[in-house]
Formats: structure tokens, sequence, C-alpha cells
């Protein structure tokens, strides 16, 4: 394909966009980023990175960075608020699947962080904040981006665009592309506190999952604190789950102390199972949330777009330096849609579905299969393949 500006535009410049930019322009590509936000947001959703994503993730240097910033999980729990632990999960039976037999909690707002430093050092690549992308048109041979920007409206040019603007992603919208799925009737919480559960709760583990029919819960250890994800019942106001008192009233339902937890941390989230009809419109390709959204049961969102923004860039590289043509571009979405549909909405949505199960009898079920494939070496070790990306990833051919 011919180039007429020799520039690459991101537009969004969280986790999926900056680490994107990083790995172009570490690879000679002149790339600017255009994020709508005036400074960095500290923003806690994802805390969770898979195995898979670290070995991939190690030529941009990113592997590195965060073991240096986060917390090893060796094992995962899924849990019963009645009955306690049910199963766990020992990642190390992936050791001859991975480098990194574990998953690595760390906040994504620490690698947006080190990769904006990281742009910033590398010749050709621009960070502009207070840049909100307000429409994309494109030429036959340019993308046009129009932007609001502190000095006022700007137009920026470039020979492709990877719209990483999240689930709203206003480019999404602006080449009216359907965002497929639905969005479920409650909001999902977080918490975060520095109350150490371990210590009341030896049995747990870091990635504990419980399942409950009235409130099924996460416990997530991150390296500075303890993450509590609840569901709100959809009858009640996302304002009033908030408040102090209903999240003491949850935490105290979870673990009862004579004193208040303090709580470092809170926020509310809408939560979707969506895929965009298509990935692609020409010169502009979406990545990230973007491109598809999901429940964070299973840690998997973040995980999808980082393997979105690999996929896309080792594919452009080609294209840029002359190495490949068109069905490089082509092979972007035929390569990433089908796993945000058949694994990570799949995977998420029935982990979900196992947390809230309310049937005893199904529950039952339920708990007894848990500790059923957690009990069989082989079970387990499958079960693991999924729940770390590493099946769906070998699945659409970017692992061995
Ligand atoms: C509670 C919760 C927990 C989660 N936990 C995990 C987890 O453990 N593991 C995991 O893999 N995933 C997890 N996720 C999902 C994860 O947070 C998202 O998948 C991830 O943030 C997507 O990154 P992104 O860069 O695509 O989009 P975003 O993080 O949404 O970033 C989009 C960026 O684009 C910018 N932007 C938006 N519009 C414009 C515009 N018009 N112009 C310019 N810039 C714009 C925004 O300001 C933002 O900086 C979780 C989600 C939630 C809600």
């Amino acid at each position: 394909m011919k180039r007429k500006h020799d520039s690459v535009i991101i537009v969004g410049g969280g986790p999926v966009g900056s680490v994107a930019a990083l790995i172009l322009a570490l690879k000679g590509i002149p790339v600017t980023v255009l994020e709508r936000e005036p400074a960095p947001v500290i923003d806690y959703r994802a805390s969770t990175f898979h195995p898979p994503t670290l070995d991939l993730l190690e030529a941009c240097g990113a592997t590195e960075a965060l073991l240096a910033m986060g917390l090893l999980a060796p094992t995962m729990q899924y849990r019963d608020r009645q009955q306690g632990r049910i199963a766990e999960f020992d990642f190390s039976v992936l050791r001859n699947d991975t480098r990194y037999p574990y998953r690595l909690q760390c906040e994504q707002f620490k690698l947006v962080d080190w990769a904006h430093r990281r742009l910033a050092v590398i010749p050709g690549a621009r960070l502009l904040f207070g840049h909100a992308v307000v429409d994309v048109a494109q030429g036959e041979d340019e993308v046009v981006v129009r932007a609001d920007t502190p000095d006022g409206e700007g137009l920026f040019k470039a020979d492709f665009v990877v719209a990483a603007d999240g689930g709203r992603s206003m480019v999404r919208k602006a080449l009216d592309i359907d965002f497929e799925g639905f969005t479920y009737p409650e909001h999902f919480l977080v918490a975060g506190t520095r109350f150490d559960f371990r210590a009341r709760m030896p049995d747990i583990c870091s990635v504990n999952y419980t399942a409950d029919p009235e409130e099924w819960y996460l416990l997530l250890q991150i390296p500075d604190m303890w993450r509590i994800v609840l569901p709100v019942d959809a009858r009640r106001e996302p304002e009033d789950a908030v408040q102090e008192a209903s999240i003491q009233r949850s935490l105290q339902n979870l673990l009862p102390r004579a004193e208040p937890y303090e709580i470092v941390v809170r926020a509310i989230y809408r939560i979707s199972q969506r895929v965009a009809a298509a990935y692609r419109r020409d010169r502009v390709f979406l990545a990230g949330d973007a491109a598809h959204i999901n429940n964070p049961l299973g840690g998997m969102g973040l995980n999808g777009g980082l393997h979105d923004a690999l996929s896309l860039t080792e594919r452009l590289a080609r294209v840029w330096h002359g190495a490949s043509g068109e069905h490089e571009l082509a092979g972007y979405e035929l390569q990433r849609k089908p796993a945000a549909v058949d694994a990570i909405n799949a995977i998420t949505q029935r982990n979900k579905r196992l947390l809230e199960e309310r049937d005893p009898e199904v529950r039952h079920r339920n708990l007894e299969e848990w500790a059923a494939i957690a009990a069989d070496r082989e079970r387990a070790y499958r079960h693991l393949l999924d729940a770390s990306m590493i099946a769906s990833l070998r699945r659409c051919g970017m692992i061995p």
C-alpha cells in the first residue's frame, strides 16, 4: 500500500493504544497518540496479566517492567461463600507452555505510565494529551482525524489509524460499525482496601472467585491492596451502591470484623459483552475495548486487547517495511475476532453464570465439577490452558 504521510495515528492512550504505539515506534514507524484526557488517569480496572501475554510482551520490554511492578500469583481458587475453598489450581502445570507459569497482578495504569515514559524518549513518537478525536474520514490514500485540542480544532493526517479509544469508541461510531452483543442489567462494584484478608482467611490465595446465589465476589490481591469485585442488584441505584455504608456492609458480609474497613479505592462499572461487527474499515483498525468488551471475570479484556495490539502492529510493520502486502492487514480481523467471540466472551460469560447460579441443584453440581476438574491433573491442565488464554492464542496462531 502506498504511503502519503509516513505516520500512524493511535486514538486513545490507554493500555492498548500506548502499547501499540510503543511497539510501532520501536519498529521505526512514526506514531502519534491522540489522548482525550488532559493528563494520565489512574485507572484501576485491569490487574491480571496472563502467562502468554507476558511471553508476547517480552520483545517490547513490557514484561520486564510488569514483573518489576507486579505481584506473582502462582495459584487461583474457586470458592463457595458457605463452604469455603472448593478447588485450587496451580499454574506451575503450564511450565512447558509458557516462560511465566503464574498470573501477574499489576494495575493497568502502571503499565500505561511505563509505556508513556518509554514513548517519550523514542524519536518519531508523539503523545498528545487533551486531544479528543471527534471525527475520522478516509480518502483513498490517507485518513484524516479531527480532534478538539487545547488550541482549538486540529486536523491530523496519517496512512493508518489504530482506534484504541475504549468501549465507547468514537472512531467505531464514526465508521458506523455495530457493537453487537448485550449489556448486563446489574453493575459491577470494585472496592480496594489495605486490610490483609489473608491474615484472617489463611487458606485463600491471591486470586479467589467465590460463588454465592446472593452476592458472589472476586477477591484479588494486587501489589498495594486487596480488591473486591461484586455485583450490584439491577434495582439499586449505582450511586447508592458506592456509598461507604453499602461497601462496608458487603465487606462485613465477606469477613466480619469489629472495625470498619479502610476503603481506599471505589468505582462502579456498567458491564457488557459486545464485539464489533468489523475490526477494520480500509486504513482504520479497531483494537482493545473499541473492538470487544466483556465482563472482568477471568481478567481477559485487556489481555485480549494487548493480543490485538500485538497482532496488528506486527502486521502493520511488515506492510510498512515492504515485507508483506494487503493480505497481511486482512488477516487481522480473521485472527482476532474469533478469539473475542469464541474464547474471551464465551469464557467470561460462563464464569459469571457459575458464580451467580441460584438453583441449588445446579450450584451443587457446579461445585462438584470444579472440585473434580482440580483433582484430575489432565483436566486441570486443560482448564488452565483455557483460563490462561493459551488455548485461544494457539487456535488463532499467535503462539506455537
Ligand atoms: C472492574 C474491571 C476489572 C477488569 N479487570 C481486568 C483484568 O484483570 N484483566 C484484563 O485483561 N482486563 C480487565 N478489565 C478490562 C480492561 O480494563 C479493559 O479491557 C482495558 O482497559 C481496555 O484497554 P483499552 O486501552 O482498549 O481501553 P481504555 O482503557 O478504555 O482506554 C481508552 C483510552 O482512549 C481514550 N479516549 C477515549 N475516547 C477518546 C477520543 N475520542 N479521543 C482520544 N482519546 C480517547 C480514553 O481517555 C482512554 O485513555 C477489567 C475491567 C473492569 C471494568
